[in-house]
């Protein structure tokens, strides 16, 4: 994973959205949200949307059970706050995510207009805001979401994901 400084542009009004302080509670209630993707063999992501200190939205990756390809966390939450808000554009809104975000789930944040993204950890094959790709940072677009990865977060994050895996791995085998 490269280190790069964040260059995000500032969006909302920085006191609207979640503070550095609060990863810790959100990305938690996104680890609940992830584990309840194990129950139907989904893999266990999880995100939250927050606003103004509140979560307005939560999901987990449904890939399997709806048997969409699109049906990633971040995406259905993202969906779920628009709903919940009654508007398309979620600028003073922070997405907590458990794993870095994909290409489609990083431009969807965009589409958004998302104030800021957190996530728990890199995804080195797919991650698309710092891995293998710069989205939230790309200079095309015409919103840059600002984001954070938040470290603490990654032992638990990629252990669910491991446990997930290596429970699954007997059942394709046989
Ligand atoms: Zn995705």
């Amino acid at each position: 994973m490269k280190e790069r400084p964040h260059s995000g542009t500032a969006f909302a009004a920085p006191e609207t959205l979640a503070r550095p302080g609060d990863d810790e509670r959100f990305m938690r209630g996104a680890l609940d949200e992830a584990r309840g993707a194990i129950v139907h063999a989904d893999v266990p992501i999880g995100a939250v949307i927050v606003r103004e200190g509140e979560v307005v939205a939560r999901a987990h990756n449904r890939r399997e059970i709806d048997a969409d390809p699109t049906a990633h966390a971040e995406l259905i939450a993202l969906r779920a706050a628009a709903r919940e808000l009654g508007r398309w554009r979620l600028m003073d809104c922070a997405l907590y995510v458990t794993v870095e975000p994909c290409a489609m789930c990083a431009g969807a944040a965009v589409l958004a207009r998302i104030g800021l993204v957190v996530f728990g950890a890199p995804d080195e094959r797919a991650g698309a805001i710092r891995s293998v790709a710069e989205i939230l940072d790309a200079p095309w677009a015409n919103h840059r979401p600002r984001w954070r990865y938040y470290a603490p977060s990654r032992e638990e994050s990629e252990r669910l994901l491991q446990e997930f895996f290596a429970r699954q791995r007997p059942a394709n085998d046989g």
